[in-house]
């Protein structure tokens, strides 16, 4: 038991000074996680008996056994099946996040990135968004959605009134699509690409288990759901990923390209129809947002 909960404690103080090592100054952490760490150590091992938050859904089997597949120490699987303490949680992700980090499943893409792009934000989001694949800033940085699009998506999540600290954000692929014999610009990953790297993301939601995702753009959505509608089509409309609502809409980089107001509104009425589901406070401003006098 006292080995379990050192090893544990280990992976968590890891993945705390790997983040600071990247500049992070902040984790949001929940009340429950304080809750439990406060706690003296042996109740805190027996808190792992206590079921999980009831606002969260509960982590769906075929997914926990994809996460189950990606790590391979015994005690790791055994953490990611069933991580129902927050110590847990966070060696769970940090160990999945270290196995993500040393993936050499697409030889092409681990031969040309520069790093592997996991995930940044709170593994006790409530908010998860999902992008499609790093891009050359994210690569070089080793984070999501750093580049101008991700900047415009941080503008975002603040018009929401939250900060980009307190949600989660991933990709479909942790690697940089490789653009063999250009100099610059991006691709859309192949099926190929998506099918071998999912079940990190699977995985990843399975452990956040936010209340909601928010997929940006139309790979993301196909990455999810296995849809191939247009995004414009799909926008706008609430799907469910394995329980937990779904809203696509439009990709930031999308924005960019099209500065048009009514676009951006669109966006924005899908981030209002989030902001409902969870519950935050919406004001009259947030509400008019983009809306011509
Ligand atoms: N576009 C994405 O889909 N993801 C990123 O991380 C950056 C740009």
């Amino acid at each position: 038991m006292s080995d379990a909960y050192n090893q544990l404690l280990d992976a968590t103080i890891r993945h705390l000074e790997d983040l600071k090592s990247r500049g992070v100054c902040n984790v949001a952490v929940s009340g429950e996680t304080l809750r439990a760490l406060a706690r003296p150590r042996a109740e805190t091992i027996q808190f792992t008996t206590v079921k999980p938050q009831l606002e969260k859904p509960a982590a769906p089997a075929p997914a926990a056994k994809q996460a189950a597949l990606i790590a391979s120490p015994v005690e790791t699987q055994s953490a990611i099946r069933n991580p129902q303490s927050p110590i847990e949680k966070a060696a769970a992700f940090a160990a999945l996040r270290e196995r993500a980090l040393a993936c050499v499943k697409c030889p092409h893409l681990a031969s040309s990135r520069k790093n592997v792009v996991f995930g940044v934000g709170s593994i006790d989001a409530q908010l998860m968004f999902v992008g499609e694949a790093p891009g050359a800033d994210e690569d070089e940085q080793g984070e999501p959605f750093v580049g101008k699009a991700g900047q415009l998506l941080t503008k975002i999540i603040q018009a929401t009134g939250l900060k980009r600290a307190d949600v989660y954000i991933a990709n479909i692929l942790k690697c940089r699509p490789d653009t063999p014999g250009q100099s610059a610009g991006n691709r859309k990953p192949t099926g190929d690409e998506m099918a071998t790297c999912i079940p990190y993301l699977h995985a990843q939601i399975d452990l956040i288990r936010p209340r909601v995702i928010v997929a940006l753009g139309a790979t993301a959505v196909e990455g999810l759901l296995g849809k191939t509608l247009g995004i414009t089509k799909l926008r706008g409309t609430w799907k469910t990923y394995r329980g937990t609502p779904l809203m696509p809409t439009y990709h930031p980089a999308y924005l960019l390209r099209n500065q048009a107001m009514s676009e951006k509104r669109k966006v924005w009425e899908d981030m209002l129809a989030v902001m409902e589901i969870l519950e935050l406070p919406v004001s009259d401003k947030q509400r008019n947002y983009f809306l011509r006098p």
